[in-house]
């Protein structure tokens, strides 16, 4: 009787699991920027809708690049 490929991954992790191996996929860390004005720290994302939104709400006054120097984002 030959053993299945579930078998043999099921072996591997078990390897893997003596060895210290850890094979769980890592998430990518939550990148976060402070906004200049008032020191909110918000999480940037890849449009950074929400620095906009907060500077459209907070610092109408003042321009994304008072906030967030360096950020890119998504005109309105
Ligand atoms: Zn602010």
């Amino acid at each position: 009787m030959g053993q299945s490929k579930k078998d043999l991954r099921n072996q591997q992790q078990k390897k893997n699991k003596e060895l210290g191996i850890v094979t769980k996929q890592q998430k990518a860390p939550n990148t976060t920027t402070c906004c200049k004005l008032c020191k909110l720290e918000l999480r940037t994302t890849k449009r950074n809708v929400e620095l906009v939104t907060h500077q459209t709400s907070k610092h109408p006054s003042s321009s994304m690049a008072e906030c967030f120097p360096g950020e890119e984002y998504e005109k309105a």
